[in-house]
Formats: structure tokens, sequence, C-alpha cells
């Protein structure tokens, strides 16, 4: 059939289509609406929002936002896709504000655990506002989406292995545990056609283990019993993430040189013959992260399939984070914008990067731009949180904050960095 031929030629692009809170439209329904309005379309496609059509009363009332998602960073043409390229896969979903859910054990006291349902109010956003090199988040996706694809499909694990974990490591502060939650989410979303249900549990390994070990074990127990009830209902999505899975390696090591009961040891085995059962189901992923690659247990990186280094940031996402921080600011009128045009984008670092070679240099907003690449390569060894809270700290340092450009802010930005860094 030549019309197949020509689908499999296109790109596929997610559309994530955010229902509103009060909606109460049928999932199917919606998501014909969406396909329907993107074939009337004839427009290009590039990552961002997209107006709901204010001619379609079932998506105006129901939908808050229309986004086009991670369009493959291998195109051309400046990230744009024209619409006969692409074959849009439609994703509808709702966020649940019910927000996290800690268990409490037998005695009151709070457990190692959290639960979430996603995908969660809480990590709106988060997936986009993690910057990292190109590549690693869409490797990571499409790992878990390869790795559910082969559990769907009965591919023999006697034949062709894959776990379903996921570690990863590096300094603390680059957005592990983030982007271990926002991946969650973006799955839970992407693969909600098979699983409509999908939970989070958050365990932190530390708070495990800094328990008294007896209780420890019992925790585990409890855990699992948890998760495992939540794993057979089959149209579930589990996420398990474990922070911190440095703390596993320390607990064994401690029992071992006797400067803790042996007790530990038999927890850590525990988690990890525990971890081994959930390989028989289908719909679990465990995400898990350190902060020190030396120190994790063997048995543990063993048992990840993808084991991603996290590293600080490069200038490149330096650049964005700050760019996206800035943009936020002036968008809240906390930094007046004085720029050619009130709405002004500024550039990303690649177009940045495009002016400058080209010799366009002579704009206000290039200008600036060139100002923020200043405060991004001040930042150099700051990690990711720490470039989070630096427009708040530069903020904070300002003598007359109320009336501040965004030159003046770039200059108190760039003084808060060396700061920071001296402090380092
Ligand atoms: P870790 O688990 O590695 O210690 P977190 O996930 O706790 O790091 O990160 C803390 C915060 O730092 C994040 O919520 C995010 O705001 C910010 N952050 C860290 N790395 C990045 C990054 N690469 N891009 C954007 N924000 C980042």
């Amino acid at each position: 059939q030549p019309s197949s031929d020509l689908t499999e030629d296109k790109i596929q692009v997610a559309v994530e289509v955010c229902l509103k809170p009060t909606s109460t439209a049928g999932i199917h329904e919606v998501r014909f609406a969406v396909e329907r309005m993107l074939e009337k379309r004839c427009l290009s496609y590039a990552n961002g929002p997209i107006p709901v059509p204010a001619d379609d009363i079932l998506l105006v009332e129901n939908v808050e936002r229309i986004c086009i998602c991670e369009i493959d960073e291998l195109v051309d043409n400046q990230d744009v896709l024209l619409f006969w390229q692409v074959k849009p896969v439609v994703h509808v979903f709702q966020l649940s504000e019910e927000g996290p859910c800690e268990e409490l054990s037998a005695d009151g006291q709070p457990s190692s655990f959290n639960e979430w349902i996603l995908p969660a109010k809480e990590f709106d956003g988060m997936w986009e506002s993690l910057i990292y090199d190109v590549g690693l988040k869409q490797r990571l996706l499409r790992y878990a989406a390869s790795a559910l694809l082969f559990t769907e499909k009965g591919v023999d694990p006697l034949l062709v292995s894959w776990n379903r974990i996921i570690l990863l490591h590096g300094p603390p502060g680059t957005g592990k545990t983030s982007l271990c939650k926002a991946l969650a989410q973006k799955l839970s979303i992407r693969f909600s056609s098979r699983y409509p249900q999908s939970q989070l549990i958050e365990v932190n390994a530390h708070s495990l283990f800094s328990k008294w070990f007896s209780e420890s074990g019992k925790l585990v127990a409890k855990l699992f019993q948890k998760i495992h009830e939540m794993v057979e209902e089959e149209n579930n999505l589990v996420f398990v993430l474990i922070d911190e899975v440095e703390s596993l390696a320390a607990a064994r090591k401690a029992a071992l040189s006797g400067s803790e009961p042996s007790d530990s040891i038999r927890v850590v085995n525990a988690l990890l013959t525990q971890m081994d059962k959930l390989k028989n189901s289908p719909n679990v992923i465990i995400l898990t992260t350190s902060n020190i690659t030396a120190a994790i247990d063997i048995a543990f990186v063993d048992r990840a399939d993808i084991k991603a280094y996290i590293g600080p940031p490069t200038l490149e996402a330096r650049y964005e984070i700050l760019r996206s921080s800035l943009q936020e600011l002036i968008r809240r009128g906390i930094i007046s914008n004085c720029t050619d045009d009130d709405h002004k984008i500024l550039p990303s670092y690649i177009s940045l990067k495009d002016k400058l070679a080209q010799g366009v240099d002579d704009t206000e907003t290039v200008e600036l731009c060139k100002q923020l690449l200043g405060a991004a390569e001040a930042c150099e060894g700051l990690s990711g949180r720490s470039l989070r809270k630096l427009p708040f700290l530069a903020h904070a340092a300002l003598p007359h904050p109320q009336s501040c450009t965004p030159l003046k802010f770039l200059c108190a930005m760039i003084n808060t960095a060396q700061r920071e860094r001296s402090e380092l």
C-alpha cells in the first residue's frame, strides 16, 4: 500500500493535550478532535504550545493547552518540520491535583516513602525545565519506550535480556531526582493509552537506612508489598524511585566492618531480591539516583540497564537555564523589558551563535544576550540547582530592585555568581 509507505517516512511528533482540571470530557473524544484539528492545520511544526482553536467548542471548554514536544534533534531547518513530514501522535491527559500521599507507619511516624498519582500537577513542566546536552532526555525516553515495548510483546528474557532499571549518577544538584520524576511523568502521559493509571513511589534509601535496622526490614517488606499490590493491576504503570542508592552500599560495607548490625546486610539483600522479583512484572520501571558513582553497590550497578552520568551543566546548558529564568522574570514584570519589542523572546544559545557568526550584534537583544553569555561563563562549576537560585540571590542583592533593567540585573548576576563560586 503506497499510503502506508508514505506514513512510515513521516516523523512522529508527540502532541500533548492537557485537559482542564474541571473537564469531564472523554479522552478519546478530545483526542479525535485534536487529530482532526491538526489535519486541517497546514502549518509547520516546532516545539512549543499551539493555540486551542477558538471555533471548536469541545476543545475550548475542555482543553487547557496543546503542546508540541521534542521534535527530534536531528531535524535540520531550525527545528521546524513542515506539516506533510509529520505524523502527529496525540496524547490527552489530565493532571492529578491530589499531591503526595505519605504513608504513615504503624506508630504514626512518617515512613520512608511517598506515593504520587501521575501525571501530577507538581511535576508539570519539570521535564521542559531540565536542560542537558542534546540527546540525554531523548535517550532516556526511548530507552523506557523500548523496555515497555519488549515486555508488551512478550520478548523472551532468556534470549534477550533487559531490566527496567535506570541509574542516574553524578554530583549533587545536577537534577537527577527531578529528571527521574519528570521522566515518570512523561512516560505516564505517553503510555496512557496502554496504561490508563500510573503511580510513582518515591523512596529515600538514606532515610530507609538511617532508621534502626530492624525497623528498616519491616519498611522494605511493607514497601514492596504495596508495590506488588499496585503492579498486580495490569493497567497500572508503576514507577519506583529510589534516591541516593549509594547508602545501600554504605550500609552493607558498614555491616561487614562490624560497625553496624548485620541486620543491614539482610535489609540490602532483601531490597535487591525484591527488585529482582519485580523483574517479572512488565509494568514497573525502577528509577535510581546516586551522588557518588564509586560507592554504588556493585550488585546494584549490574542490575541497571541504563547508567547515565549527569554532570554539571555545560556552557550551553548554563546559558539556557539562565535564559529561561530571565525570561520568567521579564514575563512577571520583575525585570523591566526595554528591548526592541515588549514580548521579545531572548534567542537560544544556538541562534545567538548564528547571529554572532553572521555579524548581527548591534541590536539591543543581541547585546543583552552577549551579557547573558558572559553570566553563563561566570557560572562555570555551579550546579543546576545553584543556577536556578542565582537570579533570586542577584535580585536580593540589587540596591534599587524597583527599577531594574535586564542589563543591570545581569551585572548583579555575574557578581553573585562570582561570590557563589568563591564559596564553593
Ligand atoms: P540531584 O538529585 O542531582 O541532587 P535535584 O533533582 O534535587 O538534583 O535538583 C535540584 C534542582 O536543581 C532541580 O529541581 C532544578 O530546579 C535544578 N536543576 C538541576 N540541574 C538542572 C538542569 N540541568 N537544568 C535545569 N535545572 C536544573
